[in-house]
């Protein structure tokens, strides 16, 4: 006889977009469903939305013969990832916080399910079938509207005592800096994630006025243009300033950067791979080719394919 494929079903929660899939054994998304969130409805209706996505991916997977392991859910904001709840999540998801969200989900489908933050769910995703999977240890940063931050430790997110661990964006490196919306002032996610990248841009001024978008950045300067290369330097400066600093307090054996600003590629990673080399202490220095420091892999499905890894390895 022959023995049904055993898949899992994953989801990745946004302000804007539910990204949903059937995820095989081997980390292949086989099946994909994207809805909005339609974050406005609350949370009552967000949890609806999910256990909907959740039955018709099963009724999908019967009809294929498949055999469903769980639920794997990645979302916006901090998880206890022990508990299933969502312990904080921001005004992009209004009645999200204090959701018990893996409970509820289990007792309404009768699943298995497993809840983490998105930026870990990413990560998982990277140390199980991505760039991360040749390491034991190694840290994972996406470079977004804000930046989302992971420790891999043995393969797997390190969670913490309650799950928060990993809110790299929130390391000040300059305390009379840019305010940061958690309070404090100088964070890195204000200075290293796209959002921080468009703040020099408007800092350096009237030469690069017409630049609204971080690509365009890239862009004036692939064509020499002096103002977009200076603003450059300065942002691969502040990545590897926050790289640099993990780097001393974790020693890991590489770094995964995820985000859609990787699609620069060696463009932007080269200048950060030379800043972080010159800003290490000396005995990581005689060893900073081995810190690689590469694009995640996994590109818009990372936090699908994370979020089922735990059923698989
Ligand atoms: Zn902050």
């Amino acid at each position: 006889m022959r023995h049904s494929e055993e898949v899992a079903i994953g989801l990745d929660i946004g302000g804007t977009n539910i990204k949903s899939g059937i995820v095989n054994a081997k980390g292949e998304v086989v099946h994909h469903l994207n809805l909005p969130t339609k974050a406005h409805e609350g949370g009552e209706a967000l949890l609806g939305r999910i256990a909907g996505i959740t039955k018709e991916m099963e009724l999908y997977s019967d009809s294929k013969g498949w055999k469903v392991a769980g639920v794997g859910i990645g979302t916006a904001g901090q998880v206890n990832s022990r508990t299933g709840i969502v312990m904080g999540a921001t005004a992009n998801l209004p009645g999200w916080s204090g959701m018990e969200l893996g409970e509820r989900l289990q007792s309404q489908t009768g699943l298995s399910v497993l809840v983490d933050n998105d930026a870990n769910a990413m990560a998982f995703g990277e140390a199980w079938v991505g760039s991360g999977r040749r390491w034991k240890d190694f840290i994972c940063v996406t470079l977004g509207t804000g930046i989302g931050g992971c420790l891999i430790i043995d393969h797997r997110p390190y969670p913490g005592r309650d799950g928060f661990a990993g809110e790299i964006g929130h390391h000040v490196i300059n305390f009379d800096g840019y305010p940061c919306n958690c309070g404090r002032t100088g964070c890195w996610e204000q200075y290293a994630s796209a959002t921080g990248l468009m703040s020099l841009v408007k800092e350096a001024g009237l030469a690069l006025a017409e630049v609204h978008k971080p690509e365009m950045v890239f862009a004036f300067a692939q064509s020499g243009n002096e103002a977009a290369i200076h603003v450059l330097e300065q942002y691969t400066r502040y990545i590897a300033t926050g790289l640099a600093n993990m780097v001393h307090i974790f020693n890991p054996e590489g770094i995964v950067i995820g985000g859609a600003i990787t699609r620069q590629g060696d463009f932007l990673l080269n200048p950060v791979r030379d800043q972080l080399s010159q800003q290490l202490l000396p005995v990581f220095r005689e060893r900073a080719e081995e810190i690689e420091v590469v694009a995640a892999s996994l590109g818009d499905n990372g936090g699908v394919v994370g979020a089922v890894a735990g059923y698989f390895i």
